[in-house]
């Protein structure tokens, strides 16, 4: 496995899929003026289902002294939704002193997964593809890490000599590093059978996509998934460190869908990304843990005991 010095295809492939369906705002560097922000207590976010009448609630993290700047033209879109919720907005002072909750209203996964996910209206069936796409990408790079992990803890559970583990040379990072690598690459048979599977399973979805995209318009609406857990920015044109709001950790896997315009040139490219192929792109791509030079040691460290 060598050093990368590429952008790895797992975070590309994540990138442009964010490109495509989440929003992607450029960064700027750069304190809020009050004539277009507005700084609020947030302390949480609600997510509401029409469909099933369904409500959650997920907290946010108490960064930049509790207080986060909303776009004016994000602050009008919130009054909107508390009044369609049927809530009070608070009044300006309020914004800064009172914990203040961010009112989300979509489908939530569930009710997505009665309807919107078996949808056969092409627009949103294109999308649907894509989601499978983007979750068959990241499982690909989840299992090549937790396989080529296996490995090295199936050579290191067949020692039962510190002799043995002593022969190597243990003395640096770099001789460690070494000495894993080989061993990872000995016992891949499980990385390689994950790799067929993957490429069984996306070749008939990226086709099928296409196949719906070349008849499609340049751009048009579909309910795309949002993971909850992801950073929230509370501006509508730039986002930098003062208007973002990040969850905290309990939110982890929840997605609830939104309605988002799609356009076509920008699915096109994501589904024609390169993809991972060969066994070697693989393993270059999950690259060096250095966890695993923990297990080595700790290894070492229990049979000397
Ligand atoms: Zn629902």
């Amino acid at each position: 496995m060598p050093e990368i010095d590429m952008t790895r295809i797992t975070d590309n492939l994540m990138s442009v899929y964010n490109y495509a369906f989440i929003d992607a705002m450029p960064y700027g560097f750069y304190k809020p003026n009050d004539a277009m922000y507005v700084g609020v207590k947030l302390v949480d976010k609600m997510y509401h289902c029409p469909k099933c009448k369904g409500e959650f609630t997920v907290k946010y993290r108490n960064d930049n002294d509790g207080i986060t700047y909303f776009s004016k033209s994000r602050i009008a879109a919130q009054k909107k939704v508390y009044e369609e919720l049927g809530l009070d907005f608070p009044a300006n002072w309020e914004l800064m002193e009172q914990p203040f909750t961010y009112h989300i209203v979509g489908i939530c996964n569930e009710c997505a997964r009665k309807d919107i996910m078996t949808s056969q209206e092409e627009g949103q069936h294109i999308y649907n593809l894509c989601h499978e796409l983007h979750m068959q990408d990241e499982l690909m790079a989840a299992k090549a890490k937790k396989y080529m992990t296996d490995s090295l803890q199936k050579w290191l559970d067949g020692i039962t000599e510190s002799s043995y583990l002593m022969q190597f040379d243990l003395s640096t990072r770099e001789s460690l590093r070494d000495l894993i690598c080989a061993v990872i690459l000995q016992d891949t048979k499980a990385v390689e059978d994950a790799l067929q599977e993957y490429r069984d399973t996306i070749q008939p979805i990226i086709y099928e996509a296409k196949k719906l995209l070349d008849k499609q318009t340049p751009a048009w609406k579909a309910n795309v998934a949002h993971s909850c857990s992801l950073p929230d920015s509370m501006s509508d044109e730039e986002y930098h460190e003062y208007t973002v709001a990040f969850p905290d950790e309990a939110s982890e896997g929840q997605e609830f869908y939104m309605e988002k315009s799609i356009e076509k040139d920008r699915v096109s490219m994501f589904l024609t990304q390169h993809r991972l192929t060969s066994l070697e792109e693989v393993l270059m791509d999950a690259g060096f843990h250095e966890e695993w030079i923990d297990m080595v040691v700790d290894k070492g460290t229990s049979l000397k005991k």
